[in-house]
């Protein structure tokens, strides 16, 4: 069964799928991208993804290259073609092709649409099990840090920093000494007195994370405490319990900062615990925009 993968309105095998080399995606990384969790043959937070991929669209003037219905039906049949039942599905938007040139083109060309579905396995109690150490870095990167921008070299070279030092991921510290994020994570911990602490995502200085949103819903529907502050990596290495969050890795236990080791090493339990409400909430089909279907 051949790898499928979506160009401008074209189901072609993955390996020979491509893009011009004017794309203003590949010159200058002016584009967007979503990448939206496959589990269970349902896309998880497909309305969540779809609308940060709207919205970051549209602060760097970029049209939607279809209507969003149209879209979701591409994006299912991306899932059909490809016959995954689990992975993660890749949505990129550039600017379309033009001479190089930094301005915008004018009149505006077709938005360039490319979508690529991998396979991979969601395996929790694996997950759970397998906590994991974590770096911070300094963030290098632009303070647009909202806009799921493609160009993400800053991420790029943190997370290699993160595998050179033997750890899956690299929180990154910003100018005044404070964690903005993970390097494709929210960053989030739980202090002595066993509060849920993540950084605001105001003033643009993270990624409004899809599934840090519907965390942030669970504990307001659980009556979890959580505070929304930022925090340092001294006050991180104190933590009780750490862990970051996104659409493909869920939520990802950390067993140590820069070598501090977190709690006992392995996952604690208010970790586990929105663990089980976070895959309960993703899991479950009878939500209204997991019912909804194009068709
Ligand atoms: N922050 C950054 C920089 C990311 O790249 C990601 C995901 O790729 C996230 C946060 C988490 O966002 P989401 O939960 O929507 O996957």
């Amino acid at each position: 069964m051949p790898r499928i993968a979506y160009v401008n309105g074209r189901y072609i095998p993955h390996q020979s799928a491509q893009i011009h080399i004017e794309d203003r995606g590949f010159q200058f990384a002016d584009g967007i991208y979503e990448v939206v969790a496959l589990m269970d043959g349902e896309l998880r937070d497909e309305v969540g993804h779809l609308d940060r991929l709207e919205r970051s669209l549209g602060e760097i003037g970029i049209a939607m290259p279809m209507p969003r219905r149209v879209l979701q039906i591409a994006m299912r049949e991306m899932v059909r073609r490809n016959r995954i039942k689990n992975g993660a599905l890749y949505i990129q938007v550039s600017r379309g092709i033009a001479a190089r040139d930094f301005k915008f083109p004018s009149p505006a060309v077709r938005p360039t649409l490319v979508m690529t579905l991998r396979h991979m396995t969601f395996d929790i109690p694996a997950r759970k099990a397998a906590a994991k150490p974590v770096i911070t870095v300094p963030d290098i990167r632009w303070k647009r840090r909202d806009i799921k921008s493609t160009a993400l070299l800053g991420q790029v070279l943190a997370k290699q920093i993160a595998v050179n030092e033997g750890a899956a991921e690299a929180w990154m510290v910003d100018d005044d000494g404070f964690i903005t994020e993970g390097a494709s994570s929210n960053a989030w911990i739980i202090d002595a007195k066993g509060r849920l602490i993540t950084r605001p995502a105001a003033h643009n200085a993270i990624l409004k994370g899809v599934t840090r949103s519907a965390l942030q819903a669970l504990c307001k529907q659980e009556g979890i405490e959580l505070v929304e502050r930022a925090f340092t990596p001294k006050e991180a290495y104190k933590a009780r319990e750490a862990f970051t969050s996104s659409a493909t890795a869920l939520i990802m236990p950390v067993s140590s900062i820069d070598g501090h080791k977190i709690g006992n090493g392995k996952i604690g339990p208010v970790t586990d615990k929105l663990y089980d409400l976070y895959m309960e909430y993703a899991m479950n089909p009878s939500r209204k925009e997991q019912k909804w279907n194009p068709r």
